[in-house]
Order: C-alpha cells, then sequence, then structure tokens
C-alpha cells in the first residue's frame, strides 16, 4: 500500500504541476490562489504566459471540498479517533487529557488509570496524589488531575454516573469544551461533530475553505460545506492527513495524493522522493498512535503503538 501511494502521490504532484491547480512556488501565482482559484476552469491565459484565475464560487468551492474529502475518504478508509477508548467516559478522560500532548502519550498512559478507576464514581473518590503519579506522562499532571477528578465528580453528581449524550450538558462539564464534546459526541455517541483541533484549523485555511481563524467561526464555515452527516469523518481525514502527510512544518506535498486539488501546494517539499521521506505513522512505516487501533487500520498495514516504556 505505501508505494501504491507513494507512485499515486507522485502522479498527482506531478499533474498539479501540469496543471496549475496547485499553488507554485511563485508570488504572483500565490496571490492568484489566495484569491480561491483552486478549481478546475477558473483560469485564463492573458500576454506573456501570465495567468489570471477568478474568484472560486461558493459552488465551486463546495465541490471541491467534498473532493477532498472523498479523496481522503480513499487515502485513510481506516480513519478513526487516535485516542483508545472503550466506553463514553473513557473518551472523555481521554480528550481531556489529550491537551498540551500527543494522543500516543494519552494511549500509553490510559490503561493504568482506567484498571485502578473504572468508573466516574472510582476516578472521583480517588487519592489525588495516586492519579497525579498515573498522569505524570502526559504532563501538566496536576492539573489535569483536577480536571479529570471534578469531571467524575460532576458525572456522578449531576448525570447518574453517565456521560451524557448532548453538546448543551457536556460543555457544563469541568474541563470539556465544544472540541471535547464533539470528539465525544460523534465518537461515543455517533451524533455529528466538527473537530476543529491544531490539525484541522492549519489544513482548512491551506485548502482555502475558510479565512476564519477562530475555532468556532472556522466549524461554522466548514460545517456549511457538507451535510452533518459527514461531520464526524470528515475530521478524522483532515486530521489524519494532517499528522501524515500536511504536516505544520514540512508538508510533503510531493507525496500528498491531493495535491491537484490543494490551493497551497508547493507551501512543503515537492520533490517526491524527499516528501516521502517526511510521512509518518503508517504512510511513513513507523506504528501508530493507538495501542489497540481498530482492526481495519492493522488490516491496511498500519502497526499499534507500543506501551509506555517500550518505545
Ligand atoms: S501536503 Fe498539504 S499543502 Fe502540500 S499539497 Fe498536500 S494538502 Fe496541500
Amino acid at each position: 500500500m505505501p508505494a501504491k501511494k507513494a507512485a499515486d502521490s507522485g502522479k498527482a504532484a506531478a499533474e498539479s504541476a501540469a496543471t496549475g491547480r496547485g499553488a507554485s512556488k511563485a508570488p504572483a501565482d500565490k496571490d492568484a490562489v489566495s484569491k480561491g482559484a483552486a478549481s478546475k476552469g477558473a483560469s485564463k491565459s492573458v500576454s506573456k504566459g501570465a495567468v489570471v484565475r477568478k474568484p472560486e464560487s461558493h459552488t465551486a468551492l463546495v465541490r471541491r471540498a467534498r473532493r477532498v474529502n472523498r479523496e481522503l475518504a480513499e487515502i485513510y478508509p481506516y480513519a478513526h479517533p487516535e485516542l483508545d477508548f472503550e466506553n463514553p467516559f473513557q473518551l472523555v478522560v481521554a480528550t481531556v487529557l489529550s491537551a498540551q500532548t500527543t494522543d500516543l502519550r494519552v494511549n500509553q498512559t490510559t490503561p493504568a488509570l482506567f484498571a485502578k478507576y473504572p468508573t466516574p464514581e472510582d476516578l472521583a473518590a480517588a487519592d489525588p496524589a495516586e492519579v497525579e503519579e498515573i498522569l505524570r506522562p502526559t504532563g501538566f499532571f496536576r492539573a489535569k488531575t483536577k480536571s479529570v477528578m471534578g469531571l467524575s465528580k460532576a458525572l456522578v453528581e449531576e448525570f447518574g454516573g453517565e456521560v451524557p449524550g448532548r453538546l448543551e450538558d457536556l460543555v457544563k462539564l469541568p474541563g470539556v469544551g465544544r472540541k471535547t464534546a464533539f470528539v465525544v459526541l460523534g465518537n461515543a455517541f455517533g451524533r455529528p461533530g466538527i473537530t476543529v483541533d491544531t490539525h484541522f484549523q492549519r489544513l482548512v485555511r491551506r485548502w482555502k475553505w475558510t479565512e476564519a481563524t477562530e475555532p468556532d467561526k472556522i466549524e461554522a464555515a466548514v460545517g456549511a460545506l457538507f451535510p452533518k452527516s459527514d461531520w464526524t469523518m470528515l475530521s478524522h481525514h483532515v486530521i489524519f492527513h494532517g499528522r501524515r502527510i500536511c504536516h505544520a512544518r514540512k508538508p510533503a506535498c510531493g507525496a500528498c495524493p491531493i495535491a491537484p486539488l490543494c490551493p497551497a501546494y508547493g507551501e512543503g517539499e515537492t520533490d517526491p522522493e524527499k516528501a516521502k521521506k517526511l510521512l509518518k505513522y503508517e504512510k511513513g512505516g513507523f506504528p501508530g498512535q493507538r495501542l489497540n487501533p481498530p482492526q481495519s487500520y492493522l488490516d491496511a498495514g498500519g502497526r499499534p503503538a507500543p506501551p509506555l516504556g517500550a518505545g
């Protein structure tokens, strides 16, 4: 699979360069693209080979955004939440713990936490010093201990020890904002939600899906481009792509299968061989973030993450 994808990626990048639908490094082209002209047929040639592109219409943007999502679904058919969890309580706790650290580190830490405190009642009644010791590897462990114990207490006192399945209830829990609430709703309750994390913010802005910078506005703008039923998987696709290929500092444009649809093509490494070396997780042949990933991930050649201390 990686070899095929790499070949596809090189082809895509070459196509991008040939069609001019990806951005080039030339400032003039960047300006043209910044006006939202990545869609087919949105350009016309003028004298001396300069290219003037029309602004992308809302309809064209919707079509391009949905096409990106369809292509990402083919690249990551196994996309999933990258936090290990077995029930809504574990997911809400793991999501709170994931602030300021990697999902991998959370996944390596939560097995000990949930083995000792399997329910909100257990965690609410725990000795904080013992919880702090378990959570130490996630960083900010004192604050996180307070958060997850406060959260557990609220679940016990206000929701009968159950995680509520409504946005308005979830955001009342200590340490739970809209992002965490949507992760829980989308993945533990099957209710559509857009997860605007750092990867999502970066990619949708690179793709010119929105110019917004605030998470709530990004959520609204991107949500308007897709049917609600697509929201949860869209979030996984985008976040998977951000973690594996479209990195913050060095996007692997030369190995990116959606380069022909991307106005920011050229922001990263365009040489296919050099770009291939930037790929992460299963795309680069490395273990993933979950110790217990879904079977579809393993079937696609993904490898489980090692337990804490093993690598
Ligand atoms: S790696 Fe990112 S910036 Fe580069 S072409 Fe792909 S989506 Fe665009």
